[in-house]
């Protein structure tokens, strides 16, 4: 003992560990809504319905039938096998019971695949912008984080492919695909899905699937997975969770779905972790899946798509303000460049405090979605429309434009 004492230290390894900044950003709308002002929360991807009727009497019974015990850690057999049925049938794919672990919630599966198949040392391909967890635990885990990014056309985003590519060297492991993302609500092409897929042959990598928003998909468009396109399967483990198609987020609820080795090693760290999912929670989850669970998913869709293409006309009319109609997820990711010469103001973040302070309008920027790029010339904000009404976004969009408008005849 040299006499410093230890207790106050951490670990050197905690640095490493990012976080999800946006909840910052709902302790600050909440403490202006505390002095009384009123705030237009787009800030956060959570929802203002209710979570299905169905799914509130299963979990009822369950727990009056006694289910609060432990369970196996990797899931209740009935949920795995509904889950390998369900996930199987919606993305054309054959799924059993062991190539399913159940999560509380869809976040965990990004750490433990990870820290399944990941060397330190290891590339990891992730969106940027994009979840901000994958780079939180790229580094954390030892891996080297290698973003790729995207490009702006008349249509909205699209994969940037050839600077992908380059991106990949001989020590390039895994790719994370988050179709139907957040922040930027773009689906892939069929095309560019199956470009994606190749490259993942090619290279011979393991690829995570985040699926979070797969159900929430706009204009009738069908949803599909990677890991239904030849080859892929095998090396894919995909993402799901209850928390936004059945407005589920505090429910704590999902699963990783993939090959059993990486299945199995999922469900180790489950063991080691928090033992099980909450059992009730479990039987709540099978209710889900179902005729009435799928009506509700239908209605949520619609409702979305309702505040969507609001959003997206009050938004465009909004002097410095330019958005593309999100094609899936509840993310309309608006290019504020105009907006912040008009202000003239220079940082994203001291935009989005500015407007908060001024007109209530809270929002996160492209900062909260990974480390920013080289190639980030232009400036984006994220509008979450799944936690606030019509009224509300119809008056905050006169608020907003009120705002913009006298500051730019100034
Ligand atoms: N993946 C993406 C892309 C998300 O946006 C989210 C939540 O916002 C998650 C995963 C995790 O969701 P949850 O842990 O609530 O299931």
């Amino acid at each position: 003992m040299d006499g410093t004492s230890r207790v106050g230290h951490l670990a050197k390894r905690t640095t490493l560990l990012g976080t999800e900044t946006a909840f910052a950003v709902s302790l600050e709308a909440e403490r202006l809504k505390d002095t009384g002002r009123k705030v237009y929360p787009f800030h956060i991807g959570d929802l203002n319905f209710k979570s299905p009727q169905c799914v509130i009497d299963a979990m009822n019974k369950a727990i009056s039938e006694g289910r609060t015990g432990y369970c196996a850690g990797a899931g209740i057999l009935p949920l795995r096998k509904r889950l390998a049925e369900w996930i199987g049938e919606q993305r054309g794919i054959t799924y059993g019971p062991d190539n399913v672990s159940v999560q509380s919630g869809g976040k965990p599966v990004i750490g433990k695949f990870l820290a399944a198949v990941m060397e330190p040392g290891d590339e990891v391909l992730y969106p940027s912008p994009g979840y901000p967890i994958y780079e939180s635990q790229i580094n954390y885990l030892g891996g080297v984080c290698k973003p790729y990014t995207f490009i702006e056309n008349e249509d909205g985003f699209a994969f940037n492919l050839p600077y992908l590519r380059s991106l990949i060297t001989p020590k390039t492991r895994v790719f994370i695909y988050n179709n139907y993302s957040n922040p930027m609500g773009i689906a892939s092409s069929d095309s560019e899905m199956a470009e994606l897929a190749q490259m993942c042959i090619d290279h011979d990598l393991v690829v995570l699937s985040d699926e979070a928003y797969f159900d929430l998909v706009y204009d009738g468009k069908p949803s599909k997975s990677i890991a239904s396109l030849p080859g892929m399967k095998e090396r894919t483990v995909i993402l799901y969770t209850y928390s936004k198609s059945y407005a589920m987020t505090g429910w704590r609820l999902g699963a990783a779905i993939g090959p059993t080795h990486i299945i199995n090693m999922i469900n180790k760290f489950n063991t080691n972790d928090e033992s099980c999912t909450t059992q009730f929670i479990q039987y709540a989850g099978i209710a889900a899946l179902s005729e009435e669970g799928k009506q509700y998913t239908a209605n949520v869709v619609k409702v979305l798509a309702e505040r969507r293409d609001a959003l997206v006309k009050i938004i465009n009319d909004v002097p410095g303000f330019k958005c593309h109609p999100p094609q899936a997820a509840f993310y309309l990711f608006a290019n504020v460049t105009e907006a912040m010469k008009i202000l003239g103001i220079d940082t994203l973040e001291g935009f989005r405090k500015h407007i908060l302070e001024n007109t209530g309008v809270s929002f996160c920027t492209r900062e909260h979605f990974g480390a920013a790029l080289p190639s980030d010339t232009q400036k984006y904000v994220r509008f979450a429309y799944s936690g606030i009404n019509m009224d509300d976004i119809v008056e905050c969009g006169a608020i907003l434009n009120a705002f913009m408008t006298k500051a730019q005849t100034k």
